[in-house]
């Protein structure tokens, strides 16, 4: 791979590129008891299941309206992605 001159910018770009991860935690709710307590968060480095299980969250109940803490441990489900932001800058 002989690759040079000005229009190589393959690797600066890559440089900007920012990833983002994020992450929704499904709890049951302690007041309806129903799977549909969510607490959301996004996070520079891709989660981990036992990061997630250490972490107490803030979540909201969808059903009832419930807010309160949550404990990882006690997830019932959990998800997690990648959210690509390439150079987007505000001003
Ligand atoms: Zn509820």
């Amino acid at each position: 791979m002989m690759v040079s001159g000005p229009l190589c910018r393959v690797e600066s770009s890559f440089m900007t590129e920012a990833k983002s991860y994020w992450r929704l935690v499904v709890f049951r709710c302690v007041s309806c008891g129903r799977n549909e307590a969510f607490a959301e968060e996004s996070c520079a480095v891709e989660p981990r299941e036992d990061q997630i299980r250490a972490t107490t969250y803030q979540a909201i109940c969808r059903h009832c309206g419930w807010q309160g803490e949550a404990h990882g441990i006690s997830a019932v489900e959990m998800r997690s992605g990648v959210e690509r932001r390439t150079a987007i800058r505000n001003k």
